[in-house]
């Protein structure tokens, strides 16, 4: 019994959902002694949706391993390529089965533990063992997964913004920072701002900015429970024109942040003029079309967010000053000699 409040104590340490996914398949491989346990997370758009695996311990796995955060969807395994999981999403209720028997190996069981948040099933806990999961054990899963899933929705409730389910702007500041970290020094040193010149597989970071146009009048017009609509309405276009590990944030009234990892300038810009062009495309109810404009650039390794943020949002203002729908490259308005180079702002400065 202590062991387990032990695990759960460690579990429910750190706000991080990364460190936390960690922690739980420790805390049941220590509890149940089985020959991996691990937490697939369902991602991708519908149809195509496929596994990410969040964290995987095997009996002798010194770590826990898991899939980047910003893996390729098309390199996962596709939902339907593990009917047992699907069956257990679907269910919401626990699947256990025997694994096809291999020559030179033992039985194996599987037992599948739906993972929910509040609002729908989003992966499976699965742990594959020499014996068939007892009811005792079973319990004992689903009551630390209890506590896992409120933890998870105190966590929700702390990073995320009440209406539209997106990131809050409290959260940005360590998102950005992280993805700066990852950027190679060397592949900055070669960048230029014009976006074209990169190494090869070096990850690049976008950051955008997007502002509905003329809000203030669905709001005169319509009133603030419509305008909320509008908001809410937005941001599940925004979920559907970016990809799953994309990070999208509200970062307060009518203003969405996206930070993106892209292979270049010219897929970023692909990307936010699809949703310029689901935003234009879109019949809003009561209140029928409305625009957004976009301004985006690419994250340098000096940048403080506070300085990416600028130079994103110095390109919408010349998107609003252009006739507003647009979407506008900070680095294409420098070269085109529409804007200058910013001096450095500190971190202190916007946020
Ligand atoms: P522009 O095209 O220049 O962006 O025009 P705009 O009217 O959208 O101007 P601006 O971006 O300055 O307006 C922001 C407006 O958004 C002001 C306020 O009425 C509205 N707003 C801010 N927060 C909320 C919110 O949480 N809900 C609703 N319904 N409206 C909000
Ligand atoms: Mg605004
Ligand atoms: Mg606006």
């Amino acid at each position: 019994m202590s062991e387990v409040v032990d695990h759960l104590a460690e579990m429910t340490g750190f706000r991080d959902r990364d460190v936390m996914d960690v922690t739980l398949v420790c805390a049941l491989r220590d509890l149940l002694e089985p020959l991996s346990v691990a937490i697939f997370r369902c991602v991708g758009d519908a149809g195509e949706q496929r596994w990410l695996t969040r964290a995987r311990l095997g009996a002798d796995d010194a770590v826990a391993t898991a899939d980047p955060l910003w893996s390729d969807p098309a390199g996962l395994p596709l939902l339907q390529d593990y009917p047992q999981r699907l069956d257990c999403m679907h269910s919401r209720a626990v699947v256990q089965g025997e694994l096809p028997a291999l020559a030179d190996k033992a039985e194996q069981f599987i037992s599948l533990f739906p993972i929910a948040t509040d609002r729908e099933v989003v992966g499976v806990l699965e742990v594959i063992s020499t014996q068939r999961m007892s009811p005792k054990a079973q319990r004992m899963v689903s009551s630390v997964l209890r506590i896992y899933h409120n933890f998870q929705g105190l966590l929700d409730y702390s990073e995320r913004d009440t209406l539209t389910g997106l990131l809050n702007r409290k959260t940005f500041e360590d998102s950005f920072l992280k993805a700066v970290s990852e950027l190679p020094a060397r592949a900055i040193l070669a960048d230029t701002d014009d976006g074209r010149r990169h190494e090869g597989s070096s990850p690049r970071y976008f950051l955008g900015v997007i502002d509905i146009d003329h809000f203030k009048q669905v709001n005169d017009r319509f009133g603030h429970l419509i305008g909320d609509e509008v908001l809410l309405l937005l941001s599940r276009l925004m979920r559907s024109s970016f990809r799953f590990h994309d990070l999208l944030y509200r970062f307060g009234g009518e203003e969405f942040v996206v930070l993106m990892r892209c292979e270049d300038e010219l897929d970023a810009a692909h990307a936010f003029e699809r949703l310029r062009l689901n935003t234009e495309q879109y019949a809003f109810p009561q209140i029928g079309r409305i625009t957004v404009s976009i301004g985006f650039t690419q994250v340098r390794i000096e940048d403080s967010p506070a300085s990416a943020f600028e130079r994103a949002d110095k390109a919408v203002y010349h998107a609003k000053d252009s006739g507003r729908n647009q979407v506008h490259s900070h680095a294409e308005l420098v070269l085109a000699g529409k804007m200058s180079e910013q001096a450095q702002l500190s971190a202190m400065e916007l946020f």
